[in-house]
């Protein structure tokens, strides 16, 4: 019986029939999967039908706490919410912090799941055990920020906690984000998904405790933990102060910042415009989330300028992709453009990189003002960079339409040779590091079950030079396969599942990650996870994201970059003439393949998935042929 961390309960609401139902978490599922993504994935791979359009009625949202969300462990303070993504029609996951996940334990759940389409604008509202499907009409067309102040004075209660959709979900845009207070589920076009069900926003309040199961074991891993994490030499003398926009000046110092759609990387060095002295001029003040004593969202204000009063906390993911991407190097217009993006609803880095890639077919004369509303969609302008927000928002006629759904759908729609300069995996963009400098990194955009999402498999020993489990040669391909799974297992168990923020992995504690993990789950859930088991759980959720994709029709051919990173080299700068040739970059995916215990074609061997307890697997691949 489920005794602690976990509530034991799953709260489903159908949106075409109304009807509200509380089921009990399965305790084996508890214990195989942990909780978030894990939990989310489990469910997408058995309830959503295979290969539904993922903006139709059949998809469903997952909304997962994992074992610690909401108990007093530091910085656990995550939710994931899985659903097949309309971006990349594979499993879309996207991670989001702040305050609304703990609230949805603290009412109860440790599972939302909404499945079915409501014919008008609605949103749920959990107050504990009532649950309620009400309008949204006086919400519907609102930005986010709005939508949260309104439904709060509506409901006359200012404690409650919002998850909703802005104008871009509502357009079914395939970058459209869920925000929460400020905060993101950022990624995969998850805000689309919700805006097919019509549901404008989920609203939280919840009045109960989450139990831990054994005090005195969740205490002790909890000493341990913030020992690690005070002994840091990044956490608190770096990351606390600067955010993540620290980076800025790590990838730049590595020659790894993504410069104009990655055609110009190393060209030149940003930070002085876009690193961390530069934002510490804007800086305002720290926020954090729920129980995190780090702190690291840095809010800045643009106190003159064109840009005067826009008010946000972009992290180094807008920072790449509204600057270096672009050629912007205005940080008045990213911290305008992150602030537009949170407001309107859309993911920061598919949109910069969309438009990055917009850019970039303008000055090659595949675009031309024809196509961009007269707009000189040229790199380094600023002010073409953030007009196109709106427009890709509202699904403007012409260029807001042409680049709404990303930058792979775009390219299919343009032809003429502009399908290469599209930096996507899986149709997903890329995030800010340039895979040609940190090829473990590349290796794992290129298998990453999401796409080319950084937080798949973040390579800290790439970037930050971290030796665990051992140094790597960030240029070399040899010894990638494993590390690249090494990294997807650990954060996935340790990170995704628990609802661990994964800052702390890359940070604090990378040399005992899984043995936290099992400290903490253990003392909040009376489990007996060793480390071994821990990073299994990991194991087996990417076997299962990956049986979901082969499922959806996804091959070895996705598994891949885009063509540049074969075929150019960096120009300049502390990674010139790094590239990843093609023959490389096979034998690297081969290698990953054979640490899997994959076979050529990336398919999981019956071996592999009877290890995982991943029978179910097994009997869908001998349906499908493939053994
Ligand atoms: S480190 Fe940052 S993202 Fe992580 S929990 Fe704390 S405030 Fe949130």
């Amino acid at each position: 019986m489920l005794s602690g961390g976990y509530l034991g309960k799953i709260l489903r609401v159908n949106l075409t029939t109304k009807k509200v139902a509380v089921e009990e978490l399965p305790e084996q599922i508890a214990r195989d999967y942990m909780g978030g993504a894990g939990f989310g994935i489990k469910y997408l791979f058995d309830e959503v039908p295979k290969g539904i359009d993922a903006l139709s009625a059949e998809n469903k949202l997952f909304f997962s706490c994992g074992p610690l969300t909401g108990t007093s462990a530091p910085c656990a303070s995550k939710m994931t919410v899985v659903a097949k993504s309309p971006l990349t029609g594979a499993v879309g996951m996207a991670v989001t912090g702040g305050y609304f996940p703990a609230e949805l334990k603290f009412a109860g759940y440790d599972m939302l799941i909404v499945e079915g389409k409501s014919e008008e604008p609605v949103f749920i509202y959990v107050k504990n055990e009532n649950v309620s499907i009400r309008s949204a009409k006086t919400v519907w067309g609102v930005n986010t920020f709005d939508t949260q102040s309104i439904l709060k004075e509506e409901l006359n209660d200012q404690n409650v906690r919002i998850a909703c959709i802005g104008p871009a979900g509502e357009k079914l845009s395939r970058m459209a984000c869920i925000i929460n207070e400020k905060r993101a589920a950022g990624r995969k076009g998850l805000g689309a998904v919700m805006g097919s069900k019509n549901l404008k926003a989920i609203v939280v309040r919840g009045t109960n405790d989450v139990p831990v199961a054994d005090e005195a074991a969740f205490k002790a891993a909890k000493s341990t933990m913030l020992k690690a994490m005070k002994e840091s030499a990044h956490l608190y003398p770096a990351f606390s102060k600067a955010g993540t926009p620290m980076v800025v000046d790590v990838t730049n110092a590595a020659g790894i910042f993504p410069i104009k759609n990655f055609s110009a990387t190393g060209e030149k060095d940003y930070t002085d415009s876009l690193g961390v002295s530069k934002n510490n001029e804007a800086f305002l003040g720290a926020g954090h989330c729920y129980k995190c004593p780090v702190a690291c969202s840095q809010m800045k204000l643009v106190k003159k300028g064109k840009y005067a009063g826009a008010l946000s906390d972009p992290e180094y993911e807008s920072m790449y992709c509204f600057g270096g991407a672009t050629g912007v190097e205005n940080l008045d217009s990213i911290i305008y453009a992150d602030q537009l993006c949170d407001q309107l609803g859309l993911d920061t880095m598919s949109t910069g990189m969309t438009i990055a890639f917009a850019m970039e077919l303008f000055e090659k004369g595949i675009l031309t003002e024809k196509d961009t509303d007269g707009i000189k969609l040229k790199f380094g302008n600023d002010e073409a960079m953030t007009s196109m927000i709106r427009k890709i928002a509202y699904r403007e006629d012409g260029i807001g339409e042409l680049l709404a759904d990303g930058s792979r759908i775009a390219a299919s729609k343009i032809g003429r040779g502009s399908e290469k300069y599209a930096m996507q995996v899986k149709g997903l963009e890329f995030p800010g590091y340039d895979p040609r400098g940190a090829k473990a990194h590349g290796l794992s955009y290129a298998t990453s079950y999401t796409g080319a999402d950084h937080n798949r498999g973040y390579a800290f020993q790439e970037i930050f030079g971290i030796p665990i489990p051992k140094a790597y040669d960030r240029f070399a391909s040899k010894g990638k396969g494993e590390l690249a799974m090494w990294n997807q297992d650990l954060r996935t168990a340790t990170t995704d599942c628990p609802s661990m923020c994964g800052f702390l992995l890359d940070m604090a504690l990378p040399a005992i990650a899984a043995q936290n993990t099992a400290a903490m789950v253990n003392g909040a859930t009376k489990f007996d996870y060793t480390a071994e088991e821990v990073v299994k759980v990991g194991e087996r959720i990417n076997n299962l994201a990956k049986a979901f994709n082969v499922r959806e029709g996804l091959t070895r051919d996705d598994d891949t970059l885009p063509e540049r990173f074969f075929t150019e080299v960096i120009l300049d700068g502390t990674s010139k003439g790094q590239s990843i040739p093609k023959e490389e970059f096979t034998e690297m995916l081969n290698e990953y393949y054979e640490a899997r215990g994959w076979d050529k074609n990336g398919i999981p061997t019956r071996e592999k998935l009877e290890a995982l307890g991943l029978e179910n697997v097994i009997s869908l691949f001998l349906e499908m042929k493939l053994y």
